[in-house]
């Protein structure tokens, strides 16, 4: 196996996505599989649709979903290139810079290597006349796009100008998609792109290629959406007498409509499943199965990321749309979930309660861990009404909530007062002992077993849907199970 080098690529223009958080990931699974590395870069040329904190976003989610790049921009660069934050760590450098607006100089030379061997040249068309002539090819019928006005005249490098490749007449563009086999394209509908904006910057064509020729790259994963550009790619590689790299289109990922999934459908941010309790390997796990299948009837869908990288290959990512599902996503975020070891479940649970303003304190949320496991279905979210009545004074049992659990008040009092008496000699309060107090609970206060317990229960928890209850009761220990009991009791008999 020929190991690869791979380069996950995005735009700061935004928050990192799904549809881009796959694309790493796939990106970074060939490179493990091979053996290869993986490379992170900031592709920044796009001065005016930056978004301020998405670098810093787009680091915080790498971190989370534990990927080790291999190489990418440093510290130092974050910070020369306007990205840095006290404490920025940043990656081992690339043999080039991994931020493109540090690399300008760089591509000023390549589109002037174009242009000295006449296959691209400076045009300083108006806005006006542009517009003018994209209406005319419009009314005409034609394929909207440059005219090659400038392509014969001699503009002066010193007027404000951008640079465009010349497409070269007639020849037909062909080249393998190492997902979609054979792509055909006809010249004519390709129009002379800008690669040199007035502004000095590089279009994404240029630099993208640029920096996959210089970090020699060797697979080149990206969105179906930049299938249109790879026959401009392809002609650029040509004009430099440059061997492209394999190009790999992922397939588009669409919502249970058809259509691309979008904000209309959910959450599309990867920092919006971070925020709403996912587990990273939940997420990547299911976003494999968006585009990527094993194949040959193997149908594991659950694998660790030591299978995953064992198993991908590029073969067996399809070409067609990947219907991302919200509820399947959950589902497995429950099983990694419930399957997480206690005290790692407890340092990702702590967060979500805290922020939910619970003073939670760690020690007791480990004890109720086995106890709250198997009800923690889709997300650590779940867990807040779980645990919240050890972090919050539950409010009395009073004639309201006796009614409605179907009870006179003075019948939810007897058994209040029963379970105090029962479990106040108590010394050790573990779940067994206190259900052993509790036992004969229903007997001794001449109520229903449901009744009996259900009048504990909201007592203590201030709900009806808890963990088991001698369990709740033994974490939130002897003398405030008794507090919540007498405040009860007190609630009752006031009424
Ligand atoms: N900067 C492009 C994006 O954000 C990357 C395209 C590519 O990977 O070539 O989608």
């Amino acid at each position: 196996m020929t190991p690869v080098r791979t380069r996950f690529a995005p735009s700061p223009t935004g928050y990192l996505h799904l549809g881009g958080l796959r694309t790493m990931l796939f990106g970074w699974l060939l490179a493990r599989h091979t053996g290869g590395v993986f490379c992170y870069r900031i592709e920044d040329t796009d001065r005016t649709r930056r978004v301020p904190d998405a670098i810093r976003s787009m680091l915080d989610d790498f971190e989370w979903s534990h990927f080790d790049v291999d190489e990418g921009p440093t510290a130092e660069e974050l910070h020369e290139a306007g990205y840095g934050w006290e404490g920025a760590k940043g990656f081992h450098p690339s043999r080039v810079s991994s931020i493109q607006s540090l690399r300008l100089p760089r591509y000023k030379e390549v589109a002037e290597q174009l242009v000295a061997s006449g296959q691209a040249y400076r045009c300083d068309c108006s806005p006006e006349r542009l517009d003018a002539e994209r209406q005319a090819q419009q009314a005409r019928g034609e394929t909207a796009g440059y005219d090659g006005h400038c392509r014969t005249r001699d503009v002066s490098p010193d007027v404000p100008h951008v640079i465009r490749f010349h497409i070269p007449a007639g020849t037909k563009v062909v080249f393998n998609d190492a997902i979609r086999g054979e792509v055909i394209w006809d010249p004519v509908i390709l129009k002379d792109a800008v690669i040199m904006k007035t502004d000095g910057y590089p279009t994404y064509h240029l630099c993208s290629l640029v920096d996959d020729h210089d970090t020699e790259t060797t697979h080149v994963l990206r969105g179906e959406e930049w299938l249109p550009s790879a026959p401009l790619h392809m002609l650029i590689y040509k004009a430099l007498g440059w061997t492209p790299p394999v190009i790999a289109h992922l397939p588009v990922i669409i919502g249970k409509d058809g259509r691309k999934l979008s904000k209309r459908h959910g959450a599309t941010f990867v920092k919006n499943f971070r925020e709403d309790g996912y587990l990273p390997d939940a997420l990547l796990n299911y976003l494999l199965l968006n585009g990527w299948s094993a194949g040959g009837g193997d149908e594991q869908e659950v694998m660790t990321r030591e299978e995953m990288i064992a198993r991908f290959t590029l073969e067996q990512v399809h070409a067609a749309p990947a219907t991302f599902s919200y509820e399947k996503l959950a589902w497995m975020n429950g099983l990694y979930m419930r399957s997480t070891p206690d005290e790692q479940l407890t340092t990702l649970i702590m967060p979500f309660l805290l922020q939910a303003g619970l003073p939670a304190e760690e020690s007791q949320v480990r004890r109720m861990i086995p106890y709250i496991r198997e009800r923690m279905t889709n997300t650590l979210k779940d867990a807040i009404p779980l645990v919240e009545f050890l972090f919050v004074e539950t409010p009395a049992l009073g004639p309201q909530q006796a009614a409605d659990l179907k009870l006179a008040p003075g019948d939810a009092r007897r058994i209040l007062e029963t379970a105090v008496a029962a479990i106040r000699p108590l010394e050790s309060f573990d779940p067994a002992d206190v259900e052993r107090a509790l036992h004969n609970l229903p007997e001794t206060s001449g109520a229903s077993k449901k009744a009996a317990f259900m009048t504990v229960r909201v007592a203590v928890t201030g709900r009806k849907v808890t963990p088991p209850l001698f369990e709740c009761m033994s974490v939130l220990g002897k003398a405030r199970a008794i507090n919540r009991f007498d405040r009860s009791v007190e609630a009752l008999t006031a009424s």
